[in-house]
């Protein structure tokens, strides 16, 4: 598999949209210069192979786009321009979920919790769900225990989603808080990795850093999905299912807070 050298700018970037139960209307945020800035980091990770900025560039290391070509395939990412409470110009990045394990890279915006207190609750029950696979795994078809630590085991890692979950703090531009579960009340409850999207992450850094943004947008790198939904270098609309129910809070009061820093 080659890196491709190219990336593909033909198709048209998506502007950020929701619907808001507060307001009871839709707000948006428009792309502003952000695929442009888009178009700069394309370059930038073209001509470094890897996240960071500055330095010599490292063929590998834990922050090498390397792994996004290979089996595990790409990642979207994210940048948001904004200006911050001194009327500064400011550029935000985000990569979605984990890049390469790590939450937190220089450079990028962290994700919606502390990652000291997420690391810690997913360590233990990791190790006990990890020790109950063990013994599932001893026990004979028979044993009238199995099912029980089978059921046992499942309702750990539901448990620990849950708790993992609440760790999640969204703030919008109103000042006002909210969890996940909020915005995913259905049967179905939260969708695995809400809230570790580029467009949630960019939102509310810019929230708790008083930057105010005026552009955003998202885009695919890497290895094509393998439904094709994904392709390298191609912009892409805040995803529908564990995005869109996000939008209409993250963006409300925006409106009024960009026509107060430009005026
Ligand atoms: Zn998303
Ligand atoms: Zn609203």
């Amino acid at each position: 598999m080659t890196i491709s050298p190219h990336a593909d700018f033909s198709q048209r970037p998506h502007p950020l949209q929701g619907e808001c139960r507060r307001c009871g209307k839709e707000h948006s945020l428009c792309l502003g210069r952000a695929p442009v800035l888009g178009a700069g980091l394309m370059m930038q990770l073209i001509s470094r192979g890897c996240l960071d900025g500055g330095g010599p560039r490292p063929a590998t290391g834990v922050h090498s786009t390397l792994p996004l070509f290979g089996e595990n395939r790409g990642k979207m990412l994210g940048v948001l321009e904004g200006v911050d409470a001194c009327g500064k110009p400011v550029v935000l990045r985000a990569f979605s979920g984990q890049f390469n394990g790590l939450w937190n890279i220089d450079g990028w915006v962290p994700p919606l919790f502390d990652i000291q207190v997420w690391q810690e609750e997913n360590t233990r029950t990791e190790k006990e769900i990890k020790h109950l696979g063990a013994v599932i795994n001893q026990a004979q078809e028979n044993d009238s225990t199995l099912l029980f630590l089978k059921r046992r085991r499942k309702l750990l890692s539901r448990k620990l989603m849950a708790r993992l979950h609440e760790l999640y703090h969204l703030q919008n531009f109103r000042g006002e808080r909210a969890a996940l579960g909020d915005f995913f009340t259905d049967r179905r409850g939260i969708p695995t990795g809400a809230g570790d999207c580029c467009a949630p992450k960019l939102l509310n850094y810019a929230v708790l850093h008083d930057i105010i943004p005026f552009g955003i947008t998202e885009f695919y790198w890497g290895r094509t999905t393998r439904s094709k939904d994904r392709v390298h270098g191609r912009f892409y609309p805040a995803c529908t299912e564990k995005c869109l129910p996000l939008m209409g809070f993250l963006l409300c009061g925006l409106e009024e807070r960009q026509r107060q820093r430009i005026s």
